[in-house]
């Protein structure tokens, strides 16, 4: 599947002689991220093709991937167990847009602590799962494993090789390791983490060999799933000037990251750039129920 670049046209590009372009990987489907369909992808058809007729996850209230897998399990007939972090959510995961979404396509959740959540990697906790589960295909949080990375490898097509600079939101580093295993050597990969810490660099060498690529680490915005007023107040400008929507987790803090360094002369003039957008927009509504209780600034939809 190829899906559309689309031009940015915005008086700062004109000033510093930028052409930047979106690409639309958000419109694959409304609700799911795009990156997270490219990565359940050889996931699923490996699932099948072994005859796993169950795919167990894990991820927070807020979860693309958690939305994603139970949407595809229900369209490929799998069935779909999502391992949420936190034990409270047993009792109110139906005021959670992300979870109900989930629910609506069939997912079984069971709610952990945030202790045993950090554990959940071990043999130990897998071994539980087994027991309580039976057999099931296991992919990691974020779903970030090579068959994610090789569905990623899709994004970028041949015609983008007209492109200097390719930047993505990064949260566990699958989708921008596809992206960089798809350039040309002379394309620069730039990735946006939505969290802070060091520790993805060594995820993304896991699954790359080329080194065409940086991160910056500036725009996290104090961590995962943390917003300012400032931050919406550019998601909600942007769409009005440009008609595209950006997600507050993700692609909002990338395309914020992006315009700031274009503002300070990071691109030489007559620089190309494409922007992945990678969906994410089904965060939206979560995120504007917690913005409401503050009586914070919402983001428009
Ligand atoms: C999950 C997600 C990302 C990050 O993808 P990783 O492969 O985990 O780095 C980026 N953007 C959106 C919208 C996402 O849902």
């Amino acid at each position: 599947m190829q899906t559309q670049n689309q031009k940015v046209d915005l008086p700062i590009l004109k000033e510093k002689q930028i052409s930047l372009y979106i690409k639309r990987e958000d419109l694959i489907h409304p609700l799911i991220s795009g990156n997270k369909y490219r990565k359940l992808k050889y996931n699923i058809l490996t699932a099948k093709e072994n005859h796993q007729n169950t795919l167990l996850t894990f991820g927070g209230a807020y979860s693309n991937h958690i939305a994603a897998t139970a949407f595809a399990g229900k369209k490929h007939g799998i069935k779909t167990i999502g391992i949420i972090r936190g034990e409270e959510l047993k009792e109110k995961w139906q005021n959670n847009a992300t979870l109900c979404l989930a629910k609506e396509h069939g997912m079984h959740f069971k709610f952990i602590s945030r202790q045993a959540y950090k554990t959940k990697d071990t043999p130990e906790f897998v071994k539980k799962l087994k027991a309580e589960f039976k057999d099931f295909y296991l992919l990691p949080e974020g779903g970030s494993n090579s068959l994610a990375v090789q569905g990623c490898e899709e994004i970028l097509t041949s015609k983008d090789s007209v492109f200097n600079v390719i930047t993505s939101a990064v949260g566990t580093g699958g989708t921008i390791a596809g992206i960089i295993n798809s350039t040309i050597t002379t394309q620069k990969v730039i990735g946006f983490p939505a969290l802070k810490g060091n520790f993805l660099q060594e995820d993304i060498r896991k699954f790359v060999t080329k080194i065409n690529w940086e991160l910056q680490n500036k725009y996290h915005f104090g961590g995962y799933g943390k917003v300012s007023p400032e931050l919406i107040k550019f998601i909600n400008t942007f769409k009005k000037e440009t008609n595209i929507p950006l997600d507050p987790i993700y692609t909002g803090k990338m395309v914020y990251g992006l315009i700031d360094m274009i503002n300070e002369d990071f691109f030489k003039p007559g620089t190309k750039i494409l922007a992945i957008h990678t969906g994410g927009l089904q965060g939206i509504k979560g995120m504007n129920a917690v913005l409401k209780k503050k009586n914070q600034l919402e983001i428009v939809e």
